[in-house]
């Protein structure tokens, strides 16, 4: 496990604590802020599963990654989110059932449903790194593309990728070099690439990345004040 980035502060009631979905944690997520990314690189406390998913969906910024692992336990996690929606806390626990198989739905199912929808539906803790707070503008909650209205970035890209059949991985690589704002460029590269190589992609995504970074400089460090 590399410790090179910087990790977010922590609230003292969280601590060991996924930052994602809030169960106990031993890892830590690494995310690599890149192009046009609002914050800088950071590392957040994650357990394994999130970690593993957080991994596959950086897309452009911490917050749209956290859209998408919660959106993924959502679809892991449905059936057992499913068991919720027929009882009430209070009806389980006023009914009189005594019958072995009720317990049993008790201790067990009743337990997975609570423990899933905890984790699809804690708040994770805003973002601050030695004391300054992240700003969030703009990043939270849903993405609308093309009049079309998303849940997050990361259902935009689902759906992108399974309607024109784009490879899902290079799309959420390509929004994470060039940002949520330019997603229907990031789709048009994603398409023109449909059947190049690993190899082709990962250039793609290096020559993006270099000409952002000329972009840059030429912008350079220019005051925009005087008109
Ligand atoms: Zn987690």
């Amino acid at each position: 496990m590399s410790a090179s980035l910087p990790l977010v502060d922590i609230p003292f009631d969280r601590r060991h604590t996924c930052w994602f979905c809030a169960e106990p944690c031993a890892h830590q997520f690494d995310y690599h802020a890149l192009g046009h990314c609002p914050h800088p690189s950071l590392a957040v406390p994650a357990c394994k599963e999130c970690l593993q998913i957080a991994e596959k969906a950086p897309l452009s910024s911490i917050w749209d990654c956290h859209s998408a692992v919660k959106d993924e336990l959502m679809r892991r996690y449905a059936k057992h989110l499913a068991i919720g929606e027929n009882w009430t806390q209070e009806e389980l626990e006023e009914s009189d059932f005594s019958c072995k198989v009720f317990e049993g739905f008790k201790k067990s199912a009743w337990f997975m449903y609570q423990v899933a929808k905890e984790r699809v539906s804690v708040a994770p803790w805003p973002l601050s790194l030695k004391g300054i707070p992240l700003d969030t503008a703009g990043f939270g909650g849903g993405f609308e593309f093309d009049g079309v209205q998303f849940s997050s970035l990361a259902k935009a890209v689902e759906h992108y990728a399974k309607m024109l059949g784009l490879d899902k991985a290079f799309l959420h690589q390509l929004l994470a070099a060039v940002g949520r704002d330019r997603f229907g460029y990031a789709v048009r590269i994603a398409r023109i690439n449909i059947v190049s190589t690993a190899v082709v992609k990962r250039q793609v995504l290096r020559d993006i990345l270099a000409e952002q970074a000329l972009d840059y400089d030429s912008i350079g460090n220019d005051s925009l004040d005087d008109e």
